[in-house]
């Protein structure tokens, strides 16, 4: 499964991240993709965020993973910017970020 951005595009949060992480609509730039180590192959995308636990897990065989100084989370929970419809959603979620 892949997703629809690459490397240096601006992305936007999907769905909450269940650690708080970031929230729902909060935007990014991918700095990074790679799959997860486990076999599942789980694509997972670098947003800038430094890891807490030097661990990862995959959400979908609870496989537990060393990680670096970055925190990676599952590229299917954004979707790139430019593949919002509403340019008022766009803008809208940019005033909202602009204040964090
Ligand atoms: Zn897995």
């Amino acid at each position: 499964m892949n997703v629809d951005y690459t490397i240096n595009d601006d992305i936007v949060a999907i769905k909450s991240h269940s650690q708080n992480a970031y929230k729902e609509g909060q935007l990014f730039t991918c700095k990074g993709l790679k799959q997860s180590p486990c076999n599942c192959k789980t694509l997972l995308v670098d947003i800038g965020i430094k890891a807490i636990h030097h661990e990862g897990i995959c959400i979908t065989c609870n496989k537990v993973f060393k990680t670096n100084n970055n925190w990676w989370f599952n590229a299917h929970l954004f979707q790139k910017l430019d593949n919002l419809v509403q340019i008022n959603e766009v803008h809208e979620i940019l005033s909202q970020t602009a204040e964090v």
